[in-house]
């Protein structure tokens, strides 16, 4: 078996979806070696960072972000229904470790957001203060390079630091130092 669990960590208000929730889970041990396996197979790889050791997933809704040590899944209904997908992210994992011999690995990086995959992360509130008329108009800016993250103040808290990065690995821009965030 390559883990035995994912115990469930945390959970932080889910910016995107007011009233769902995003949920934090930590494997049982490190769990980066299977990410080449998983770029090879899944189609709803959002981006895979080899040298940071993160992979993005897409669900429906929401996201998955796997690290070394933690996993973060946005827009999730509530606590029970975060069991039971850190224990469905547990079973792929095993799974995909015990077909290894079968997967080529696949590990290039690879970062292949959509737009509404970037606009899902955001506050989606069009308060306009980064300069963009709209949330949606900021994901387009961001994805071309146009605009920073730090440019919303809104991710800039704690709170909301799952989401950030997973956004930080969409778009492909450095994370900021611990001094920008706010509690
Ligand atoms: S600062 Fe921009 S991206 Fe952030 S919530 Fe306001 S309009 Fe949306």
């Amino acid at each position: 078996m390559f883990i035995d669990y994912i115990s469930f960590d945390h959970t932080r208000p889910c910016i995107a979806e007011p009233g769902k929730i995003v949920v934090a889970g930590k494997p049982s041990g490190a769990i980066d070696a299977v990410f080449p396996l998983l770029n090879a197979i899944l189609p709803n790889v959002i981006s895979y960072n080899p040298r940071a050791g993160v992979l993005v997933l897409r669900r429906k809704p929401g996201f998955i972000t796997l690290q070394a040590n933690e996993i973060f899944i946005t827009q999730v209904q509530d606590a029970d229904a975060g069991i039971e997908l850190l224990n469905a992210v547990r079973d792929l994992l095993n799974q995909t470790w015990e077909q290894r011999e079968t997967i080529q690995p696949r590990r290039d990086a690879r970062r292949t957001p959509r737009p509404l995959d970037v606009y899902a992360l955001l506050p989606q509130t069009n308060c306009r203060a980064c300069g963009e008329a709209t949330c949606m108009a900021f994901a387009f800016a961001l994805l071309e390079a146009r605009r920073k993250i730090d440019e919303c103040g809104a991710l800039a808290h704690t709170e909301v630091a799952a989401q950030r990065a997973t956004l930080v690995e969409m778009v492909g821009q450095y994370d900021a130092p611990s001094s920008f965030w706010r509690e």
